[in-house]
């Protein structure tokens, strides 16, 4: 694993978030009440604030601090979800080299976290419904590849989706018909992994 990872993957999501930012609120004005995208940006600037101090650590503790930050700095449901799902897979993530294993088994400490945290599963129309399917695919012969195309049909999965949890649940039917903008950050972080994974970036 490069040792520079934990640098490239806390740029990049920023960069990533930041240029979204609009397409969240929009999707969060739809069907909530419209701070997504600036709880995003909020917690992805705090993390990106520790700077030197978290590109130190490995990977795991680097997740751990990462996730801690987006808990303490990020109001909303977002923020202590995407905060538990880092803080368990960092937890999770003590392999070293880490192995593809190892890797898996931390992302599905981390989607268990959610799950807990938000007494939730897929099917809700949430960030659970792009972290399941991603989860599943990424012991796919290309995991890489499967993780990408299962965030995209999972995150278009959400638009036919009632909400049952969360604010868009409020609104009931009526959250039919649109993307869950909790999906689409997933979605993004899945890809700027990926791309991290691939040097794309
Ligand atoms: P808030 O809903 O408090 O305004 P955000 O707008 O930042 O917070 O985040 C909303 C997103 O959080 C939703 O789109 C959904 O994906 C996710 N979410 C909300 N509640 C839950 C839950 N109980 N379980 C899983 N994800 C949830
Ligand atoms: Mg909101």
């Amino acid at each position: 694993m490069a040792p520079d990872l934990t640098r490239r993957l806390r740029e990049e999501a920023v960069v990533r978030i930041i240029a979204h930012v609009d397409e969240l609120t929009a999707l969060d004005q739809a069907i909530g009440d419209g701070d997504h995208g600036f709880n995003m940006k909020r917690g992805f600037e705090a993390i990106t604030a520790l700077g030197d101090e978290l590109d130190a650590l490995s990977l795991g503790p680097a997740l751990q601090k990462a996730g801690m930050t987006l808990v303490m700095k990020v109001g909303g449901a977002s923020g202590p979800l995407y905060g538990s799902f880092l803080m368990a897979m960092g937890k999770a993530m003590t392999g070293d080299p880490l192995s593809r294993e190892d890797f898996v088994g931390s992302l599905a400490e981390g989607v268990a976290a959610v799950k807990m945290r938000g007494k939730s599963e897929a099917g809700a129309k949430t960030m659970l419904d792009v972290l399941v399917p991603v989860l599943d695919a990424v012991t796919a012969d290309d995991p890489l590849a499967a993780a990408r195309q299962a965030a995209r049909d999972g995150l278009e999965a959400t638009r036919n989706m009632k909400a049952t949890k969360g604010r868009a649940s409020f609104l009931g039917e009526r959250s039919i018909g649109h993307l869950d903008p909790g999906a689409r950050s997933s979605a993004l972080l899945v890809e700027v992994v990926c791309d991290v994974l691939e040097g794309k970036v």
